[in-house]
Formats: C-alpha cells, sequence, structure tokens
C-alpha cells in the first residue's frame, strides 16, 4: 500500500486537475448565461398574415412587461408629429415606394432610446427580409439578446382564416364565413348592411401575399435558426389559449421574473 502511495497521488492530482477544469468552464457556461439573461431581449415576432401575431402580442407585452412595437405604428407616429424621420418616409410612402431598410431603423432605434425600453422589447413588423435582420444584429452590436417567435401556420389553414372575412359595409362590423357567420347570409345583424370581402382578402390576392411572404422570409428564418437559443417555433394551429401557453413556454424564466420583480 504504502509503495503505491505515490501513484495513488498521482492519480488523486489528476482527478482535481480534471475537476477544477471541469468546474472552470462550468462557471463560464454559467457566466455567460448570466450575461445573456442580465442583457436587453429582443423578442421577434415572425409570421405571416393571418398567423396570430396582432392578437398574441399585447398580452406577451403585458407578461414580459416588453412594449410591443409594431413598425406600422412607428410610421403612423413620426408621419402623424410630422418628424424629421416622418416627413422623410412620407416622400418614399406618396410615391408608392418601400421605406427604405435604414429610415426603419432610425424610427426603431429612435423609439428604443425610450426609458420602457431598457429590459427589451417585441418587435411586430421587422425584420421581415434577411438584409434587415442583419442590419439589425450590425446595429444591436451584441447589446441585446434575441429571441425570435415563428407563427407556424399551413397555408390552407390561412387561407380559409383570411378570405373567409367579411365586413359590413355601413357599420364595419367583422364576420367570417366559418367561425363567425351572420345570422342572414350576405347581411350585417347589427345594422342590416351587406357584408364584403376586402380586397386584400381575396382568396387569390391572399395566396399571393402568402407566397411573396415565404418568399422573403425563408432565408430570415434560415438566419436566425443557425444562431444559438434564437428561433423558437410557435404551432399558431391550436386555440387562441393553447398558442399563448405555448409562447410563454420559450420565454426566458430571468423574464417573467423581471417582470414578477417590477411588478412587486
Ligand atoms: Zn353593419
Amino acid at each position: 500500500m504504502i509503495v503505491r502511495f505515490p501513484e495513488s497521488l498521482s492519480r488523486v492530482k489528476k482527478l482535481f486537475g480534471w475537476i477544477s477544469m471541469v468546474s472552470m468552464l462550468l462557471a463560464l457556461a454559467q457566466a455567460e448565461a448570466m450575461q445573456r439573461s442580465s442583457q436587453p431581449l429582443v423578442i421577434v415576432l415572425l409570421g405571416p398574415p393571418g398567423a396570430g401575431k396582432g392578437t398574441h402580442a399585447p398580452p406577451l407585452s403585458e407578461a414580459t412587461g416588453l412594449p410591443h412595437i409594431s413598425t406600422g405604428d412607428l410610421f403612423r407616429t413620426h408621419i402623424q408629429q410630422g418628424t424629421d424621420l416622418g416627413k422623410l418616409a412620407k416622400t418614399y410612402i406618396d410615391q408608392g415606394n418601400l421605406v427604405p431598410d435604414e429610415l426603419v431603423l432610425d424610427m426603431l432605434f429612435d423609439r428604443l432610446k425610450e426609458p420602457d425600453c431598457t429590459q427589451g422589447s417585441i418587435l411586430d413588423g421587422f425584420p421581415r427580409t434577411l438584409p434587415q435582420a442583419k442590419s439589425l444584429d450590425a446595429r444591436l452590436k451584441g447589446r441585446c439578446a434575441m429571441l425570435v417567435l415563428n407563427f407556424y401556420v399551413p397555408d390552407s389553414i390561412l387561407i380559409e382564416r383570411i378570405a373567409g372575412r367579411l365586413i359590413c359595409r355601413d357599420c364595419k362590423r367583422p364576420y367570417h364565413k366559418l367561425f363567425d357567420p351572420p345570422r342572414e347570409t350576405g347581411f350585417c345583424e347589427q345594422c342590416g348592411g351587406s357584408l364584403y370581402t376586402r380586397e386584400d382578402d381575396q382568396e387569390a390576392i391572399v395566396r399571393k401575399r402568402l407566397t411573396v411572404y415565404r418568399t422573403e422570409t425563408l432565408p430570415l428564418i434560415e438566419y436566425y435558426a443557425a444562431q444559438k437559443d434564437v428561433l423558437k417555433e410557435i404551432d399558431a394551429q391550436n386555440s387562441k389559449d393553447g398558442v399563448f401557453h405555448d409562447i410563454l413556454e420559450v420565454i426566458p424564466t430571468s423574464i417573467k421574473a423581471r417582470r414578477h420583480l417590477s411588478v412587486q
């Protein structure tokens, strides 16, 4: 036994060496996770028209304490308030052109400077294309953790949802051919006005919008899928409550805890 002592001592030393290396690696991983969880979180809502992003954004904002920023609303606010960015955006819109990405980012980062965005934000409508996602990353410069929620619904269901929408010509009350039909086909139960399908909601146009959407966003989805822990698929065919439950499941507990603390 005594003779073997130096040998077992070196084994013990080796073992301690391994243990300290493993614990150092664990500490590093923990430090990285802590840094990630203490960083502001930018949640991007991604999904085709009719997938329910608009339905879930307000309760998600409520649950996380992060403001919901829709780029459509940002445009409208800047244009209404007549800011320099708004005036510039209007020149593009009036000529029927798309607002350039850099201008959208200027508006977005102007909004992200507000005090309610220090913990992060929920982006709706941006980024929509790969170049937009890369520009956003370049401006965020790794200062924020990203979480992309991709709302998945098969096209056939989206078409049924959107192309079934009806609106009253007079009081504008919405109906749905399958999910919320009027008592008398073709007429509003509130005012008796005639019901119609919006131009945008015609089946052929919905199909075209979906094709454009899929073509534009596929590279974006691949881009986020290649990054660790960023892309989360949300099956948006389920009931409203079921989908929201799935969304909350993928939100980091640190964010929910922060919300809890700020509520107290
Ligand atoms: Zn009506």
